[in-house]
């Protein structure tokens, strides 16, 4: 029993000091849910030996979205950004792993997906810097601010 109690004990303190309960937030975007890339964009990140801690398919409100993509707000974009973003239903997503937000931020790949490598989300499956299909968090900061924002 003692030594079920530390080996418990023992894996919290490791993965809490390992970096392997990093979180990030992932958010599938309208044209990725309307072109049917959930599926493949989930199997990636399995496949990388990430895990999926939460998820959920809403329709984002403007005012959420708004909140999300604040740092934005100056930009000539912002407001057709909001709009597309508002436009279907996106699927969010927390996922956790050792250096996570790095990896996932790897693995989808340049803002513009003309910069974006072939064998990335965006290098594979978008051409346009307006629909690029998914969204990833660029920080560890903004990760905890994001999931805290879409998962109330
Ligand atoms: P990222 O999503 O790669 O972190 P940003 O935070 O800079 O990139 O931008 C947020 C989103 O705003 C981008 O994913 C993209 O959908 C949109 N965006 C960025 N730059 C432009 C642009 N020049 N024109 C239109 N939309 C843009």
């Amino acid at each position: 029993m003692i030594c079920l109690v530390l080996g418990i004990f023992a894996g919290l303190f490791q993965s809490a000091f390992s970096g392997a309960s990093e979180r990030t937030f992932v958010a599938i975007k309208p044209d990725g849910v309307q072109r049917h890339l959930v599926g493949e964009i989930i199997r990636r990140f399995e496949r990388k030996g990430l895990q999926l801690v939460g998820l959920k398919l809403l329709q984002a409100s403007e005012e959420l979205l708004k909140e999300h993509y604040i740092a934005l707000r100056d930009r000539p974009f912002y407001s057709r950004l909001v709009k597309y973003m508002s436009s279907g239903p996106v699927v969010a997503m927390v996922w956790q792993g050792l250096d996570v937000v790095k990896t996932v931020r790897t693995m989808i790949g340049e803002t513009n997906p003309a910069d974006s490598r072939p064998g990335t989300i965006r290098g594979d499956f978008c051409v346009e810097v307006s629909k690029n299909v998914i969204h990833g968090s660029d920080s560890v900061e903004s990760a905890r601010q994001e999931i805290s924002l879409w998962f109330r």
